[in-house]
């Protein structure tokens, strides 16, 4: 099968920034991992499909090769065969420690050092929020509702029925590890049959069927920043899934979408109305009410106004994320051709029509017989 383009395969754009790359290869191994696909072929093959692509995007040198060459140009660049490796050690040699370094307390490595069968940090979760334009403007408190595997109350997480306990894994002995291989080549991987854990259920807890994990709803209030975009994401400490043998919980992730504005577009820190006036308005100058977040605004339209003229309103905008300085409104104006004009109307505008000196269709004339005319077929 032919290999698909790396920046397809994450989803990211070929200018996309390291960390953009980051967080797409995040999202994806979440989407794709084992663990929340129990069986599905296809979804660990797009898991391992992602982690190479990520393995050669965020490595500088790898990513300017297969921008040069293509897939030809890593040949010989070290690359990870990721279809012969084993989930978990995909997982955590691209760990999230790596993206969220230090955040969790006793800084970088404590997951990659730690012996297997140790404590590890549970999953990060990410969910959307939906904002309008107005609680962007003030900044603004949600409830968000959410449902994230949490440990089993009956076996304590630990899968095994009541009056059980795992039993040491026959495989691995309890060493959580298997040698593959012989000789000089001896490759150690995580045992496939205890993934790691050294231990094995014989008798499953009935309420979690031995996965120590249910499902479980969450609500968490998260306070949203004034001036967050869409596409951000407001990090929740701890709300993601519970960690192994006393690991830390992981974290959620609450991604920003725009709620659309009947009136106004965000455009950075400014928004945009488009407001429609009359031929008469814009010939003649008037002051029009336009929307914007708080109600209407007077709006002061000078005589002889064009079609898309632009007015700003200063400080009418949003506020920036990190200044908190606000942007502007703009404003912009379209005009009307008057349409179903009564006979004084009409008269008065041919009237003006004629101190113009400008050529106007007679009553009544109809369209095609304009046509001909404008092209001169008699
Ligand atoms: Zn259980
Ligand atoms: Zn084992």
């Amino acid at each position: 099968m032919a290999k698909r383009d790396y920046y397809e395969v994450l989803g990211v754009e070929k200018k996309a920034s390291a960390d953009e790359i980051k967080r797409a290869y995040r999202r994806m191994a979440i989407k794709y991992h084992p663990d929340k696909n129990p069986g599905d072929k296809e979804a660990e093959a797009r898991f391992k499909e992602c982690a190479e692509a990520y393995e050669v995007l965020s490595d500088e040198t790898k990513r300017q090769q297969y921008d040069r060459y293509g897939h030809e140009g890593l040949r010989g660049a070290g690359m990870h065969d990721f279809s012969r490796m084993n989930v978990d050690d995909i997982f955590s040699m691209f760990g999230f420690e790596d993206f969220f370094g230090g955040i969790f307390g006793g800084g970088g490595g404590r997951r990659r050092g730690a012996r297997r069968g140790g404590p590890t940090r549970g999953y990060d979760l990410e969910t959307g929020v939906e904002l309008t334009l107005n609680e962007i403007a003030q900044g603004t408190e949600k409830t968000i509702e959410f449902t994230r595997q949490d440990r089993c109350g009956q076996c304590s997480g630990s899968g095994a029925a009541k009056g059980s306990k795992p039993s040491r894994c026959s495989m691995c002995g309890g060493s959580g590890q298997v040698a593959k291989g012989g000789g000089f080549f001896q490759m150690v991987s995580t045992c496939p049959q205890c993934r790691g854990s050294g231990q094995v259920i014989t008798k499953p807890c009935n309420k979690c069927k031995g996965s120590g994990r249910v499902p479980r709803k969450r609500t968490v209030k998260i306070k949203v920043p004034a001036g967050v975009h869409e596409g951000q994401g407001i990090r929740v400490g701890g709300e993601g899934e519970p960690g192994q043998h006393g690991g830390p919980n992981g974290d959620l992730y609450c991604y920003v979408r725009i709620k659309p504005h009947e009136f106004l577009e965000r455009d950075g820190n400014n928004l945009i109305a488009v407001v429609p006036i009359t031929f008469t308005q814009a010939t003649l100058g008037t002051t029009i009410d336009v929307p914007s977040l708080d109600g209407t605004k007077k709006l002061k339209i000078p005589a002889g106004t064009q079609y898309g003229s632009l007015f700003r309103i200063r400080g009418q905008g949003l506020p920036d994320l990190r200044s908190g300085r606000t942007g502007d409104q703009l404003v912009q104006v379209t005009i009307e051709t008057p349409t179903n004009l009564n006979a004084r109307q009409e008269e008065l505008l041919r009237e003006f029509a004629e101190t113009e000196n400008t050529n106007v269709s007679p009553k009544s004339q109809g369209f095609f017989e304009k046509l001909k005319r404008h092209f001169g077929n008699h």
